[in-house]
Protein backbone atom coordinates (compact mmCIF):
# COMPACT_ATOMS: atom_id res chain seq x y z
CA UNK A 1 0.00 0.00 0.00
CA UNK A 2 1.05 3.36 -0.79
CA UNK A 3 1.45 6.04 2.23
CA UNK A 4 -2.00 7.90 0.27
CA UNK A 5 -3.90 4.97 0.46
CA UNK A 6 -2.35 4.20 4.61
CA UNK A 7 -3.98 7.19 5.52
CA UNK A 8 -7.44 6.86 3.54
CA UNK A 9 -7.11 3.41 5.38
CA UNK A 10 -6.83 5.27 8.75
CA UNK A 11 -9.42 7.41 8.36
CA UNK A 12 -12.01 4.66 7.37
CA UNK A 13 -11.21 2.32 10.48
CA UNK A 14 -11.10 5.68 12.66
CA UNK A 15 -14.19 6.63 11.71
CA UNK A 16 -15.94 3.30 12.13
CA UNK A 17 -13.72 2.41 15.56
CA UNK A 18 -12.94 6.06 16.62
CA UNK A 19 -9.44 4.63 18.48
CA UNK A 20 -6.89 2.62 17.08
CA UNK A 21 -3.94 1.17 18.42
CA UNK A 22 -0.58 1.98 16.91
CA UNK A 23 0.72 -1.64 17.31
CA UNK A 24 -2.98 -1.95 15.64
CA UNK A 25 -2.20 -0.31 12.94
CA UNK A 26 1.31 -1.86 12.21
CA UNK A 27 -0.53 -5.58 12.34
CA UNK A 28 -3.17 -4.63 9.69
CA UNK A 29 -1.30 -2.31 6.97
CA UNK A 30 2.00 -4.39 7.43
CA UNK A 31 4.64 -1.68 7.94
CA UNK A 32 6.43 -1.09 11.03
CA UNK A 33 4.94 1.35 13.73
CA UNK A 34 7.69 3.90 12.51
CA UNK A 35 6.06 4.00 9.27
CA UNK A 36 2.29 4.48 10.87
CA UNK A 37 4.02 7.42 13.17
CA UNK A 38 4.68 9.08 9.98
CA UNK A 39 1.74 8.33 8.03
CA UNK A 40 -0.30 9.89 11.24
CA UNK A 41 1.88 12.90 11.52
CA UNK A 42 -0.04 15.30 8.23
CA UNK A 43 -3.51 14.05 10.13
CA UNK A 44 -2.23 15.55 13.49
CA UNK A 45 -0.77 18.24 12.00
CA UNK A 46 -4.29 19.01 10.19
CA UNK A 47 -6.07 18.31 13.56
CA UNK A 48 -8.15 15.21 11.98
CA UNK A 49 -6.69 13.07 14.66
CA UNK A 50 -5.67 12.67 18.48
CA UNK A 51 -2.50 10.94 20.13
CA UNK A 52 -2.93 9.69 22.70
CA UNK A 53 -0.49 6.79 24.89
CA UNK A 54 -0.46 3.82 22.11
CA UNK A 55 -2.94 5.23 19.74
CA UNK A 56 -4.90 7.61 18.29
CA UNK A 57 -8.38 9.15 18.58
CA UNK A 58 -10.47 10.48 15.73
CA UNK A 59 -11.43 14.11 16.34
CA UNK A 60 -14.96 14.83 16.22
CA UNK A 61 -15.86 17.79 14.99
CA UNK A 62 -19.64 17.43 15.87
CA UNK A 63 -20.93 17.89 18.75
CA UNK A 64 -21.99 14.67 20.55
CA UNK A 65 -25.72 13.98 21.00
CA UNK A 66 -26.94 12.15 24.21
CA UNK A 67 -26.49 12.61 28.09
CA UNK A 68 -23.85 12.63 30.65
CA UNK A 69 -22.92 8.59 32.27
CA UNK A 70 -22.88 10.19 35.62
CA UNK A 71 -25.19 12.71 36.22
CA UNK A 72 -27.56 12.16 33.17
CA UNK A 73 -27.93 16.13 32.24
CA UNK A 74 -27.63 16.96 28.24
CA UNK A 75 -24.23 16.73 27.33
CA UNK A 76 -22.17 20.09 27.14
CA UNK A 77 -20.60 20.32 23.45
CA UNK A 78 -18.01 22.39 24.65
CA UNK A 79 -17.08 21.24 28.11
CA UNK A 80 -17.60 17.69 27.86
CA UNK A 81 -14.69 14.87 28.35
CA UNK A 82 -14.79 11.04 26.98
CA UNK A 83 -13.38 7.89 28.24
CA UNK A 84 -12.43 5.00 25.78
CA UNK A 85 -11.97 1.68 26.70
CA UNK A 86 -10.15 -1.22 25.36
CA UNK A 87 -13.38 -2.77 23.74
CA UNK A 88 -14.17 0.36 22.27
CA UNK A 89 -16.72 1.64 24.33
CA UNK A 90 -16.88 5.11 24.65
CA UNK A 91 -18.55 6.94 27.80
CA UNK A 92 -19.67 10.63 27.14
CA UNK A 93 -19.44 13.20 30.45
CA UNK A 94 -20.93 17.04 30.46
CA UNK A 95 -17.76 18.43 31.92
CA UNK A 96 -14.44 17.21 33.55
CA UNK A 97 -16.78 16.70 36.95
CA UNK A 98 -18.49 14.06 35.88
CA UNK A 99 -15.52 12.26 34.49
CA UNK A 100 -13.43 12.37 37.25
CA UNK A 101 -16.14 11.25 40.04
CA UNK A 102 -17.08 8.33 37.46
CA UNK A 103 -12.86 7.71 37.14
CA UNK A 104 -12.98 7.47 41.08
CA UNK A 105 -15.67 5.13 40.98
CA UNK A 106 -14.58 2.32 38.84
CA UNK A 107 -12.89 -0.88 40.40
CA UNK A 108 -10.42 -2.72 38.02
CA UNK A 109 -11.98 -2.14 34.64
CA UNK A 110 -10.82 1.78 34.81
CA UNK A 111 -11.17 3.63 31.39
CA UNK A 112 -8.09 3.13 28.76
CA UNK A 113 -7.92 6.73 27.24
CA UNK A 114 -9.96 9.70 29.06
CA UNK A 115 -10.15 12.99 26.56
CA UNK A 116 -11.22 16.17 27.17
CA UNK A 117 -11.26 19.88 26.31
CA UNK A 118 -8.77 22.28 26.93
CA UNK A 119 -10.69 25.22 28.80
CA UNK A 120 -8.79 27.86 26.99
CA UNK A 121 -7.80 26.78 23.55
CA UNK A 122 -10.98 24.48 23.15
CA UNK A 123 -8.70 21.59 22.11
CA UNK A 124 -8.66 18.17 22.74
CA UNK A 125 -6.18 16.81 25.27
CA UNK A 126 -5.32 13.75 27.18
CA UNK A 127 -7.20 13.78 30.29
CA UNK A 128 -4.55 12.19 32.32
CA UNK A 129 -1.82 14.32 31.86
CA UNK A 130 -3.88 17.38 32.03
CA UNK A 131 -4.41 19.85 34.75
CA UNK A 132 -7.85 20.75 37.02
CA UNK A 133 -8.45 24.03 38.39
CA UNK A 134 -10.79 23.52 41.30
CA UNK A 135 -12.81 25.93 43.31
CA UNK A 136 -12.44 28.81 40.85
CA UNK A 137 -15.33 31.69 39.87
CA UNK A 138 -18.66 29.91 38.86
CA UNK A 139 -17.56 30.00 35.00
CA UNK A 140 -19.20 26.47 33.16
CA UNK A 141 -22.65 26.21 34.54
CA UNK A 142 -22.67 22.96 34.41
CA UNK A 143 -21.85 21.25 37.96
CA UNK A 144 -21.14 21.46 40.85
CA UNK A 145 -17.91 22.18 42.07
CA UNK A 146 -16.87 23.20 38.83
CA UNK A 147 -13.70 21.39 37.44
CA UNK A 148 -12.26 23.22 34.54
CA UNK A 149 -9.23 21.17 32.57
CA UNK A 150 -6.10 22.66 31.48
CA UNK A 151 -3.25 21.20 28.86
CA UNK A 152 -0.69 23.44 30.58
CA UNK A 153 -0.26 23.88 33.92
CA UNK A 154 0.94 27.31 33.66
CA UNK A 155 -2.49 28.10 32.17
CA UNK A 156 -4.38 26.47 34.95
CA UNK A 157 -2.09 28.53 37.53
CA UNK A 158 -2.69 31.99 35.72
CA UNK A 159 -6.03 31.19 35.41
CA UNK A 160 -6.52 30.56 39.10
CA UNK A 161 -4.92 33.94 39.67
CA UNK A 162 -7.66 35.75 38.05
CA UNK A 163 -10.47 33.41 39.44
CA UNK A 164 -9.13 31.15 42.07
CA UNK A 165 -9.45 28.01 42.89
CA UNK A 166 -6.26 25.52 43.24
CA UNK A 167 -4.60 23.40 40.29
CA UNK A 168 -4.26 19.55 40.63
CA UNK A 169 -2.78 17.02 38.47
CA UNK A 170 -5.25 14.24 37.41
CA UNK A 171 -4.60 11.75 40.41
CA UNK A 172 -4.91 14.60 42.72
CA UNK A 173 -8.15 16.22 41.48
CA UNK A 174 -10.01 12.68 41.22
CA UNK A 175 -9.13 12.52 45.22
CA UNK A 176 -9.78 16.15 45.89
CA UNK A 177 -13.38 16.11 43.72
CA UNK A 178 -14.73 12.91 45.56
CA UNK A 179 -13.71 14.06 48.88
CA UNK A 180 -15.37 17.20 48.24
CA UNK A 181 -18.22 15.31 47.11
CA UNK A 182 -17.92 13.06 49.65
CA UNK A 183 -19.66 10.60 47.02
CA UNK A 184 -22.67 12.17 46.62
CA UNK A 185 -23.81 13.61 43.25
CA UNK A 186 -23.70 17.83 43.57
CA UNK A 187 -24.57 18.03 39.83
CA UNK A 188 -26.98 21.20 39.24
CA UNK A 189 -29.69 21.27 37.31
ZN1 LIG B 1 -22.52 15.13 34.18
ZN1 LIG C 1 -21.31 18.72 34.23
Amino acid sequence: MMPLQRKEAIMEWLNKEKTLRIATLSYRLGVSEMTVYRDIKPLMEKRDIIRITGGIVLRESEPTPGHCVYCMKKNNSIHQAQMLYDDQKIEYFCCPHCALLHYHNQGEEKADQFICQDFLKGTTISGKNAFYLLGADEILGCCSPQVLAFEKKEHAMKFSEGFGGNVFSFQAAVREIHRQMSGFCGCSE
